[in-house]
């Protein structure tokens, strides 16, 4: 096996969650001080993490990715936007310094598969974080990187794609909103398996 190989190996399997998965609306928690210095989260070394979430955004096609859509309720992201971006940025206790000028454009989400709507942001933006090796780092992004670092950002505050579109666009969508809602309802009751056979009720 090649040290490809292994290194492979170590990313951890993530499935990506969708709405209306209640875990999306959780304010995530800051990763503590301790776990910085560690360098690991809950025993997992932070780069390996970042690794995976990298792994999931990828395999999913989307340009950026949060922890919580990945089920951890932590304040991480990861953004990579391609030939324009400068490769994959990891963004842990992310703060957006500063912020300016607005663009309309369209927006999607991978925990909203099928649904886009036009969504206000800034132009630029300035965002301090730390990498995965718990280095300081301030980003200064425009056009689709701004836009993806106020995405990311919103899904740490629990905030998401359908609060930031307009209400005429969130009727026209509201039939493909149900239907992730049906989806996620029976893939619960999935989860919860069949009812016991041959119990009888009063
Ligand atoms: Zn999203």
């Amino acid at each position: 096996m090649t040290l490809e190989r292994l290194e492979e190996k170590r990313i951890m399997e993530l499935r990506l969650v969708l709405y209306p998965d209640p875990i999306l609306r959780k304010v995530a928690r800051p990763i503590t001080e301790r776990e910085i210095a560690d360098g690991r989260i809950d025993g997992t070394p932070i780069p390996q993490l970042a690794e995976s979430l990298l792994d999931l955004m990828r395999r999913e096609k989307g340009v950026g990715l949060a922890a919580p859509q990945a089920g951890l309720s932590i304040r991480m992201f990861v953004v990579d936007i391609g030939k324009e971006g400068n490769g994959p940025i990891v963004a842990v206790n992310p703060e957006i310094v500063e912020s300016s000028g607005r663009v309309v454009s369209e927006e999607g989400c991978l925990s909203f598969p099928g649904i886009r709507g036009d969504v206000r942001r800034h132009t630029s933006v300035v965002m301090r974080c730390l990498d995965e090796k718990g280095e300081p780092v301030e980003h200064k992004a425009t056009g689709l990187l701004a836009r993806a670092f106020e995405h990311e950002y919103d899904h740490l505050e629990g905030a998401l794609l359908v609060d930031r579109l307009s209400s005429a666009r969130k009727l026209f969508l509201r039939r493909d909103l149900r239907r992730l809602e049906e989806e996620y309802r029976e893939r619960l009751a999935a989860a919860r398996g069949p009812r016991p056979q041959g119990v009888t009720r009063p």
